[in-house]
């Protein structure tokens, strides 16, 4: 199945259902690691995603992106915004000129997220929403190429569940969870979580298309 960046405002719908059917949990692994405000955050950026998403599904996919990623930006506050933002532009501009399939997707999103790395001066295994990131990039970077779709979809959710969970035992030292030093140590990070739940929520929107 050709994925198509008319599809756009349906997957922005379900990331913004599946944060808001697991608002409470995340907002008080916010509050665990953080000051409680992510969900706020990520809210204030789907909201108006979702208000512009008719016009953003009638875009090609790199400028959907770009645009998705300067609404961003501009209006989810906390570290995240920046961080999300800087993820969509750059994953727009490497979709620039191309045509969109698994291949293209990986190297587009591989791309989004060193952008990512870069802008948070940040990399695995430091309790962040990238543990969620970076091994879905890396797992889709291997096998876009050579998985059915149906595979490489499981294999993505898989990857991005496990991802989640790892940043349980890892010890904090990006974002406000750091000033909790040893003390971030048995909790999943909010950003990791949320990631994680709209990677997922995407993925069952395309599998229920196959
Ligand atoms: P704030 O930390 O400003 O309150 P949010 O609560 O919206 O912003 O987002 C917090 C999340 O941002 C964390 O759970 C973590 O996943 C992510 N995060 C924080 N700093 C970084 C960073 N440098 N790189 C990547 N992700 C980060
Ligand atoms: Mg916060």
């Amino acid at each position: 199945m050709q994925i198509t960046s008319d599809m756009l405002a349906e997957f922005i719908k379900v990331s913004s259902d599946t944060i808001e059917k697991h608002d409470t949990e995340v907002t008080e692994l916010d509050k665990t690691l953080g000051d409680g405000d992510h969900v706020i955050n990520i809210r204030r950026g789907l909201g108006f995603l979702v208000e512009q998403s008719d016009e953003i599904s009638q875009l090609e996919w790199a400028d959907a992106l770009k645009k998705m990623g300067m609404t961003c930006m501009s209006k989810i506050g906390g570290a995240s915004g920046s961080l999300i933002g800087t993820f969509f532009v750059a994953m727009g501009k490497d979709a620039t000129g191309k045509e969109m399939n698994p291949v293209t997707f990986a190297a587009a999103y591989n791309a989004a997220v060193e952008a990512m790395k870069a802008r948070g001066k940040s990399d695995a295994g430091e309790k962040t929403m990238l543990d969620t990131l970076i091994p879905v990039a890396n797992y889709l970077v291997e096998n876009s190429a050579t998985l059915d779709q149906a595979a490489l979809l499981a294999g993505v959710k898989e990857t991005a569940i496990k991802g989640m969970e790892s940043t349980k035992a890892m010890h904090a030292t990006k974002g406000r969870s750091s000033f909790l030093g040893e003390r971030s140590v048995g909790h999943i990070d909010a950003g990791a979580r949320s990631t994680q739940l709209m990677i997922c929520a995407i993925v069952e929107a395309i599998e229920a298309k196959l």
